[in-house]
């Protein structure tokens, strides 16, 4: 399954949900935003044959996210019925991990794999000021039940905010000392509720690999076995964990992309930034295969986007596109 450009495309990061009970700053506005009607909202099994149609074609790999996927309910259900999908290797889930060690055991149950834990700040009251809602799980203990359920490899995903969180970097990067978990810093990208944000909030990787040469030397490695996404990964000596830095500002990786998005409502997006997307959801509802739709949707995945270049303020939050 290539595109035009040649990229073969495997993997599908499926937004379950445009809701979240979150409003973090990068992402939502603070009221939130207009929410699509449930009846707009693919079911699970709409979902599931959405996957089973496209992993003949070559889908190996999908991810659950959103808005805040543990918000569903029964997400569990969902992971059974992607697990029973023949050429399905890998499932994957985004969460803010509020929710997630009453989810853990459940959904490793049912045949998720890994899990990526949104983690913005160790510090409560710094948390809760980024989420702008209340945060009772800290960060750690949603990692911790991720270990103990045996999901792995586990990703920390932190979005680096200069003067709002940066100074974490290092104490975050620590954790990669105790645990084989992979904490990796974003650069923010100005979208959604962040449009106003310029470079001035922007922390480049070379900055953010600079500052966590402090805690002690880094050393290029491979990434985590599972999930080849864009990020550059490094490991402190003897580490269990490692780091790595994820450069949409700075860098452009879409020559290597190998990923499209099906939002809530059942659209399939080919890239991030831009407009280019089909209706899978009226084709599937109408009883027609999905394979032409699909083939379209690849003729079609831009060559890369043009973040830098556009008019971000114009821009989707992350939440609304299956971030
Ligand atoms: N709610 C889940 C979570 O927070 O992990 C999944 C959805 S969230 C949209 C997926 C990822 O997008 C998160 O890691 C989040 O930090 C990232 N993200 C959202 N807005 C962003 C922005 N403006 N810049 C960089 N990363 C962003
Ligand atoms: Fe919700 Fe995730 Fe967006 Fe935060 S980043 S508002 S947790 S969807």
């Amino acid at each position: 399954m290539k595109d035009a450009f040649g990229r073969s495309i495997e993997y599908l990061r499926i937004s379950v949900t445009d809701r979240c009970n979150f409003r973090c700053l990068y992402c939502m506005p603070e009221e939130g935003l207009q929410w699509l009607p449930r009846s707009e909202i693919l079911s699970y099994e709409e979902i599931a044959e959405v996957v089973t149609q496209l992993a003949p074609l070559g889908l190996r790999r999908v991810r659950l996210t959103g808005g805040e996927p543990t918000i569903r309910p029964e997400l569990e259900k969902l992971v059974a019925l992607l697990r029973a999908i023949p050429g399905i290797e890998d499932i994957a889930l985004s969460t803010n991990g509020s929710r997630f060690p009453e989810h853990a055991p459940r959904l490793k149950a049912a045949g998720l794999d890994r899990v990526n834990i949104s983690v913005d700040s160790l510090r409560p009251g710094r948390v809760r000021d980024i989420a702008r809602r209340t945060v009772t799980t800290p960060p750690v203990d949603a990692l911790l039940a991720a270990e103990h359920a045996g999901l792995s490899p586990i990703k920390v995903n932190v979005v680096v905010m200069r003067g709002i969180n940066d100074d974490e970097v290092v104490d975050l990067a620590r954790l990669t000392l105790e645990h084989a978990w992979h904490v990796r810093f974003i650069e923010l990208m100005p979208v959604g509720d962040m449009r106003g944000a310029t470079w001035e909030h922007v922390v480049p990787s070379e900055e953010i690999l600079d500052r966590l040469s402090a805690l002690g030397a880094l050393t290029p490695c491979a990434g985590p076995a599972r999930g080849n996404g864009p990020a550059v990964y490094h490991r402190y000596s003897g580490a269990p964990g490692t780091v790595g830095v994820i450069t949409p500002m700075t860098h452009t990786y879409c020559a290597s992309c190998n990923r499209v998005r099906l939002t809530a409502d059942g659209r399939l997006r080919t890239c991030l930034f831009g407009d280019a997307e089909v209706n899978l959801r009226d084709a599937l509802r109408a009883g027609k295969p999905l394979e032409p739709l699909f083939v379209r949707a690849l003729e079609e995945k831009p060559k890369e986007h043009a973040l830098l270049q556009m008019q971000v303020g114009g821009l989707q939050a992350l939440s609304q596109v299956g971030g």
